[in-house]
């Protein structure tokens, strides 16, 4: 164990102060920033060190009745389901101008209250998060309905009607963007919102959302309410006053939220879950790409991504270059602060996961797959974790069925297309795939094998505004992103009109 040392434990000696201050940590309810019912706060810490970095306001169910009551009538008396589609559509943009402003400010206090490196959060995730607002203020004004035929004399049209009171619970791994892909098409479509952050990542939502207001956003239209999962996310999941549910998070999590939906008033309900998603080396892919692109699938952000490439397999032909490889380029790879420059890993996101992704560890090594490099912890302080390669795994161990959710690359050996195609549409999840290979039959043939939403060929995590994202079978509900997202938050009305004596039907 541990045969490679890696040189970074030095550097999380002095963290670096982050360039940003806290200014808002309570909830945004109508409007105004206020404390939470019961007056009760908890505390957000830093991953870099596990200390505390701002105690939180505790949103809870009374907080939520709150929320969802502002949100309630901002939609029934209005102004924002009344007001012109386009003077909505240029309220988000000019909240996407704000964002693009404090762009420097909103990432590093993502990076702080996350652990993801800097460099990610500003160059990658706020020019998406941007985007997508950008995006989706362009559909505001072209959501319409169709005029119908019918077999008798009917004027019939449809109306495509916001649905009205949005829930939405989002998770820590990319609190930034699950606030973009969530909020973005709900208010395109016209809809209220309360949003419930992630109980390990408040900062980032309260900071836009305030943005948001300062953009022109009547009070009431998205309240943030920070908190825990079963107080203040069972509340608004379960609320009678909530007409529609969008959740993101663990599969387990998912179930209990969809159930709570189904027992009080049958809220529509949208899930994005949990993933264990297939990265599959053909014998005839670019290897020096393939393994590039595996590497990223899996370590990037920190692992921490529901559909990382989490089962590589290779083919036997090339399998002992792609590990050896693989494992040069995994011991390569940079953990440090995050706010340092060249960073590639920062640390996981608090204990729970920590200790969970070193459970895994040890689980993959006490089931005899090849410990190839990593495998402990980084420093002393914070929740770092060495990039770990496991070799020789075999489809039915633990390390190749949970999701382990760190950096935690398992590589499998394959012998045709036929095999790894049963093999990785062996799991209980659906989410995404990767398939390398420079043949176009072999790409068509296995990515319309795979039983996942999303395939990427000889790419991965290529993210979009305008390409959908969501799960078959166990890894969720529906789709997110693109035009499939405004189904999620409209509803169809058909109008139906006797027609006298018309020239036509
Ligand atoms: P989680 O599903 O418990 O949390 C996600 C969100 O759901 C959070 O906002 C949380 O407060 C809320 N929540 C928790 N319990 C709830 C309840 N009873 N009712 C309503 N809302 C509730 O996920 P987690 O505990 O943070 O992480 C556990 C595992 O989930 C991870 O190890 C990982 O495998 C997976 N995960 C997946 C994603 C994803 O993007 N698909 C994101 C985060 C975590």
């Amino acid at each position: 164990r541990g045969m490679h040392r890696f040189s970074t434990a030095a550097v999380l000696e002095e963290p670096i102060t982050p360039p940003v201050q806290i200014n808002y940590t309570k909830l945004l309810i109508n409007g105004l920033f206020v404390d939470s019912a019961s007056g009760k706060t908890f505390p957000t810490l830093d991953p870099r060190t596990g200390e505390v970095i701002a105690h939180v306001a505790e949103g809870e169910a009374e907080d939520i009745n709150r929320a969802v009551s502002a949100a309630r009538k901002a939609f029934d008396e209005g102004p924002w389901p009344k007001m012109s589609a386009y003077e909505r559509a240029r309220i988000m943009l000019r909240f996407a101008d704000l964002v693009e402003k404090h762009m420097d400010e909103i990432a590093a206090l993502e990076t702080w209250d996350n652990g993801k490196p800097h460099e990610q959060a500003l160059k990658a995730e706020l020019p998406m998060f941007v985007r997508l607002f950008h995006y989706y203020a362009g559909w505001a004004d072209k959501i319409h309905g169709l005029t119908v035929p019918a077999d008798g004399p009917y004027h019939v049209q449809t109306l495509h009607e916001p649905i009205g009171v949005a829930g939405q619970i989002i998770p820590w791994n990319f609190p930034l963007l699950m606030f973009a892909w969530k909020v973005g098409p709900a208010l395109a479509c016209g809809n209220t919102i309360v949003l419930k952050t992630a109980e390990q990542t408040p900062l980032t939502g309260l900071y836009v959302a305030k943005l948001f207001h300062e953009a022109g956003l009547p009070p009431g239209v998205l309240n943030v309410v920070s908190g825990y999962g079963p107080t203040a996310g069972a509340a608004l999941a379960s609320h009678m006053d909530v007409d529609k549910l969008a959740f993101t998070g663990s599969t387990d999590t998912g179930k209990i939220v969809l159930e709570l939906a189904a027992r009080s008033n049958l809220k529509s309900v949208t899930l994005e879950l949990g993933g264990k998603s297939p990265f599959i080396i053909c014998e005839d892919a670019d290897i020096d790409k393939a393994v590039e692109q595996a590497h990223f699938a899996l370590f990037f952000n920190q692992g921490q991504c529901c559909c990382a490439g989490s089962r590589t397999y290779v083919h036997e032909r090339v399998y002992d270059e792609f590990l050896e490889k693989a494992k040069a380029r995994a011991i390569r790879r940079t953990v440090g602060d995050p706010f340092k420059k060249g960073i590639e890993q920062g640390p996981q996101i608090d204990s729970e996961q920590f200790e969970k992704v070193l459970r895994y560890i040890r689980s993959g090594i006490e089931s005899n797959a090849t410990l190839e490099c990593g495998g402990e912890r980084v420093g002393s302080k914070g929740f770092f974790i060495q990039p770990t390669v496991f070799s020789s795994v075999e489809d039915n161990m633990l390390i190749a069925q949970d999701e382990i959710f760190g950096p935690v690359q398992t590589i499998l050996k394959f012998k045709d297309n036929d095999e790894v195609i049963k093999r990785a549409n062996k799991t209980k999840y659906g989410l995404a795939a990767g398939v390398f290979t420079r043949s176009l039959d072999t790409a068509n043939t296995v990515s319309r094998g795979l039983r996942a939403g999303t395939v990427w060929v000889n790419c991965y995590d290529v993210f979009d505004a305008a390409i959908p994202f969501g799960g078959y079978k166990m890894s969720g509900i529906g789709r997110e992103k693109g035009i499939y997202s405004l189904n999620n938050y409209l509803q169809v009305k058909a109008v139906v009109t006797p027609l006298k004596n018309p020239a036509w039907l």
